[in-house]
């Protein structure tokens, strides 16, 4: 505790990195690292591909120059991003950071009325999508202000005649790519344009617009209550988080020595930051994994590369255990494990250390702390916790009127850092409740021991975390209120093997109403899929305040226990 929380640890930015933007750390990681190998996309095929640093550097560059020279957008205007995992993701990313426009990532799985939400309450003048699922862009581009379209393609950066291959087999082959036809430029001519625009300009200037205290990513989270928000995350709180989280393992990991698994998407704070914007800072290799699921599409990274640091959620190491083809020998090179997001359950995590030898370090965080907020010191893991704040962050545990409660005893964790979100985009009122003093009340119900480690025990919040992802009830109860018969509904969590939580809609219809396949039929139009109902259990009421508002508690109490 001393070591991360001494007064030397809490002016923790010797480094001076929170006063710099994230185009500037790209700019140092390329200079500092130039030829290492920076991105590799590897496919389940095995097929992969690889860019440096200073390729990194210089096709960022060339999107910052599309999109400042090529469609004239400003500095602090939003970009949408929607890709899985590959390289064109990271370029993207930091091309968006280097132009000074705002990047709001989007889940690549999102509906098409998801997409439209974010792409509308964020005001985002272009997107960024993959190739794959370019259906939605035809459905939603015209509702919104985006006037630019740009795909990328998972093979994009292959060798030519690789790609040509990849391209055919992807398109032939499985004829998963769909035909757009709203108009739109490929990534590779993107970057052919910006590097004609950029010859002779100075393009370090774009981001020189913004300062280290602007909004860098506009990330939506369900946040404690209600619909998707957009939390507006500044390059300092982005960049001080990544070394917050470094100050935590220095001792593990070292410069321009790691490789690093990125199968958590890269859309979600977590592995945007802890392993991305990390991972750059120290000159990592990130391997970027498109989907985890199946687990197998990890094998062929394991096979080609030494891994060397991997971070997951529970239910990832839980379906890696339980793969065929996992062999400790794989794993002889991991020195760190990270996991974060959801609860790790501890049989898991003991189970994983039986078999590889490294034992998983569970972490806290959320989106509106731009990231983690604790971390179990390497030094000290103790599975079930989720270890003490990491240097800088502070955290207290209250009552419902905001009273310190007593050492050991549940209260909710509320926390205070310099990487804290500057409030969520068009809701002030939802900023005000989750902002008080200073403080994020974080909905999470935590216990704190003696020596400072936390638990979390319970969530104060209504949000559902399915595979680490946070699902809002109120959205789901929404859709279901709309299906004609519905006179009521009510969404809850309930445990779950596979996924942690899952869904279960409690719903209250006249006779004869629709069934549970029309019910589950209308949230598949416009919801992604880990936020549909496991199921839909009729019920004769759902217990309500005055003001309509779904008691979920006692939702739970009347029908679970
Ligand atoms: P997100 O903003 O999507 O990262 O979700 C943040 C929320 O995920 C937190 O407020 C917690 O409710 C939950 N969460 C994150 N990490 C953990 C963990 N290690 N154990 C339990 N819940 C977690």
């Amino acid at each position: 505790w001393e070591k991360y929380h001494s007064p030397e640890a809490l002016t923790f930015d010797k480094t001076n990195i929170g006063n710099q933007t994230l185009a500037q750390m790209c700019r140092e990681a390329s200079r500092t690292y130039g030829d290492r190998p920076a991105l590799t996309t590897m496919l389940p095929t095995g097929a992969q591909t690889t860019i440096t640093y200073a390729e990194l550097d210089a096709l960022s560059d060339q999107f910052a120059g599309y999109l400042r020279e090529d469609i004239g957008l400003a500095a602090g205007e939003t970009v949408a991003l929607m890709s899985p995992n590959c390289i064109g993701f990271c370029v993207a990313s930091m091309g968006i950071a280097k132009a000074g426009c705002i990047n709001t990532n989007v889940n690549p799985l999102y509906t098409a009325q998801e997409l439209e939400h974010q792409l509308t309450d964020g005001n985002a003048k272009a997107l960024v999508i993959v190739d794959l699922f370019g259906d939605k862009v035809d459905q939603v581009v015209g509702h919104t202000n985006v006037k630019h379209v740009v795909t990328l393609s998972l093979v994009d950066f292959f060798p030519m005649l690789k790609k040509a291959f990849l391209g055919f087999v992807l398109k032939r082959v499985r004829k998963v790519v769909p035909d757009i036809s709203t108009p739109h430029v490929r990534m590779s001519d993107a970057l052919a344009r910006g590097r004609k625009s950029i010859a002779g300009k100075d393009v370090a200037a774009y981001a020189k617009q913004v300062k280290p205290s602007d909004t860098a990513l506009l990330q939506y989270t369900s946040g404690t209550t209600g619909r998707s928000k957009g939390a507006e995350l500044s390059h300092s709180g982005v960049l001080l988080n990544a070394h917050q989280g470094y100050l935590m393992v220095e001792d593990e990991v070292k410069d321009g020595a790691e490789t690093a698994l990125i199968a958590l998407p890269l859309y979600h704070i977590t592995a945007y930051v802890l392993i991305f914007i990390l991972g750059m800072k120290l000159g990592s290799h990130a391997v970027l994994a498109p989907s985890p699921r199946p687990p197998s599409n990890l094998k062929a990274a394991f096979e080609k590369y030494t891994i060397t640091w991997f971070t997951g959620v529970n239910t990832l190491f839980a379906a890696l255990l339980a793969e065929p083809w996992f062999d400790r020998r794989m794993f002889e090179n991991l020195r760190f494990c990270g996991s974060g997001g959801a609860a790790q359950q501890t049989g898991v995590a003991l189970k994983w250390q039986e078999r590889t030898g490294i034992g998983i370090n569970q972490g806290y965080g959320m989106t509106e702390i731009s990231g983690v907020l604790t971390l179990n010191p390497p030094s000290d893991n103790r599975f079930g916790k989720v270890g003490i704040p990491v240097p800088g962050a502070e955290i207290r545990i209250v009552d419902d009127d905001g009273y310190e409660v007593p050492l050991g005893a549940p209260g909710e964790v509320i926390a205070r850092s310099p990487t804290l979100m500057k409030g969520y985009v068009n809701r002030p009122d939802a900023t005000e409740e989750a902002l008080r003093d200073g403080w994020l009340y974080t909905g999470d119900i935590g216990v704190m021991d003696a020596d400072g480690f936390l638990e979390i025990v319970d969530r104060k919040k209504d949000m559902i975390l399915v595979s680490g992802f946070n699902v809002s009830p109120g959205e789901i109860e929404d859709v279901i209120s709309t299906v004609p018969g519905v006179i009521q509904v009510g969404v809850i969590g309930i445990p779950d093997d596979k996924t942690g939580e899952t869904p279960v809609a409690f719903v209250v219809c006249v006779d004869e109403g629709p069934t549970e396949d029309a019910i589950l039929g209308a949230c598949r139009e416009v919801l992604t899929n880990y936020k549909i109902p496991r199921q839909v259990r009729f019920v004769d009421a759902v217990p309500v305040t005055l003001t309509g508002k779904v008691l979920r508690r006692q939702l739970r109490e009347d029908y679970l226990n």
